[in-house]
């Protein structure tokens, strides 16, 4: 053993070796970095041999140095590889937070590129040559897309929730249901986010009922607020109440002084319940019903950016974008980029609307997707996979509309001596990955989140495999 790990060449002769000088040329590394990462491949084939073989291997020189400088290219690859990689989604889960939520509009994409590649007016006034604010490049379409008196824009509707109660309602109360109290993708809780505001959280009713005079009793000099919460990914149904805004509204009356304040979550800005999808009020609405400030994300059902807009009374906004933490939740022009182009295409005709790849997504009828597994089920022939069409369903995500399912066509693929699982880890470590489903024992993709371009991706994938 000793005699095979002396054959290792010192790190000094490795670096004469024109292996070494061409890789490092290649992939444009200094002899440091380079340097560095042989030392650890040098040592990981140490480690190797040490616990594998058994003084009975005797590779010749030449197979060493193959296996160092194999070793170390595989090395430079990986590391010089993106962290953050395009992923194919075949979940059908429109909105996947695992997989980044909300695709952005080819004109959303066009902005951010310009704010990105050039200088722009972030805070700066064209007009008259002063110094701008960047609230301002996205208020007015807020507003126009709202009908909100004024609005502004942070880092997620996390932050959003955030900067409200620690803005408004520090040191004093927040009335809020029970059944409202919820915990959604597992780190966005509003009891805790509540507590680290300093806020106190006055809990109403019952997990399934809340009354009107639930809230009407909480109400003391304290109070600041009253906070309605969208449940989001959680649904009570059965025996169940809660208390609409327009009531509140009147209760609101005898307490000018406290804040109505609606935590939409998803926002939509399009009425889905015109195409017979979900339950879900708009903004406009939920400003229209009384809500004296509301909050929602800019990547759940509105499809643009990560971010959280706040929209609401103007004096209530003024007060928000005062506030120290505005500047320390405050978003990046290419979100404002994205953002301001996303929330454009509301102001334009449905069919404008259609560009938003999100909206797209939910609204793209059963036939639609029926040509696509088509297509799919086309160029997949010939090839050692069965390939089956299927009907099923796809859900939003993100929290957003739980139990709407929306029909679509799906592809089931199996292979001979293939189980489920081994084709789905194949998919989904190829390149780019393919996450797909598995449904009845069969791997599934589902066409209503799959491109025409992505078809021949995954074609050609199956090919590979
Ligand atoms: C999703 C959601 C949030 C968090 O929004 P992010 O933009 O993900 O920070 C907050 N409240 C509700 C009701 C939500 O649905």
């Amino acid at each position: 053993m000793k005699e095979l790990l002396r054959q290792l060449p010192p790190i000094h002769e490795i670096q004469k070796n024109e292996k070494f000088i061409a890789i490092k040329g290649m992939y444009n590394l200094s002899q440091d970095q380079l340097t560095a990462m042989t030392k650890e491949v040098v040592a990981l084939i140490r480690t190797e041999w040490l616990h594998t073989t058994n003084g009975e291997y005797t590779p010749t020189a030449e197979q060493i140095q193959n296996r160092i400088f194999e070793a170390l290219e595989k090395k430079v690859k990986d590391s010089s590889a993106y962290s953050l990689q395009r992923v194919i989604n075949g979940t059908g889960t429109i909105l996947h937070t695992n997989l980044g939520r909300a695709k952005l509009s080819e004109e959303a994409i066009d902005q951010v590129v310009l704010a990105a590649r050039n200088y722009s007016n972030l805070e700066y006034n064209i007009e008259n040559g002063t110094r701008g604010s960047r609230h301002d490049i996205i208020e007015k379409v807020i507003k126009s897309v709202t009908g909100a008196e004024a609005a502004m824009v942070v880092n997620n509707n996390a932050a959003a929730v955030y900067l409200i109660l620690k803005a408004l309602a520090k040191e004093k109360e927040v009335i809020v249901s029970r059944g409202e109290l919820v915990e959604i993708g597992g780190s966005f809780r509003v009891s805790a986010i509540m507590e680290e505001s300093g806020a106190t959280l006055v809990e109403v009713g019952t997990t399934n009922k809340t009354h009107p005079y639930d809230y009407e009793e909480a109400i003391r000099e304290q109070t600041a607020m009253i906070m309605k919460v969208h449940t989001s990914n959680f649904k009570t149904i059965g025996f169940t109440a809660s208390v609409p805004l327009k009531s509140l509204k009147s209760i609101k009356k005898d307490h000018p002084q406290v804040l109505l304040y609606e935590d939409l979550g998803s926002g939509a800005l399009l009425d889905f319940r015109d195409h017979q999808i979900g339950e879900e009020p708009t903004v406009r609405e939920a400003l229209g019903n009384g809500a004296d400030i509301v909050s929602f994300s800019g990547d759940k059902l509105l499809g643009g950016p990560q971010a959280g807009i706040i929209a609401g009374k103007k004096s209530i906004i003024k007060r928000l974008k005062k506030h120290q933490l505005a500047r320390v939740l405050r978003v990046d022009k290419m979100t404002l980029a994205a953002l301001e182009a996303t929330l454009k295409a509301y102001t334009f005709s449905d069919e404008k609307q259609n560009d938003i790849p999100t909206v797209k997504a939910i609204l793209e009828s059963k036939s639609s997707i029926q040509k696509r597994a088509m297509q799919f089920l086309e160029k997949g022939q010939g090839l050692p996979f069965h390939i089956k069409l299927e009907e099923g369903t796809s859900q939003i995500g993100g929290g957003t509309m739980p139990g709407v399912e929306l029909a679509t066509f799906l592809v089931s693929i199996a292979r001979k001596g293939w189980s489920a699982q081994q084709l789905f880890n194949e998919l989904r470590l190829s390149e780019p990955s393919i996450v797909t489903r598995i449904i009845d024992e069969k791997v599934h993709i589902d066409l209503r989140t799959i491109t025409a371009e992505e078809i021949d991706i995954i074609i050609t994938t199956l090919q590979r495999l």
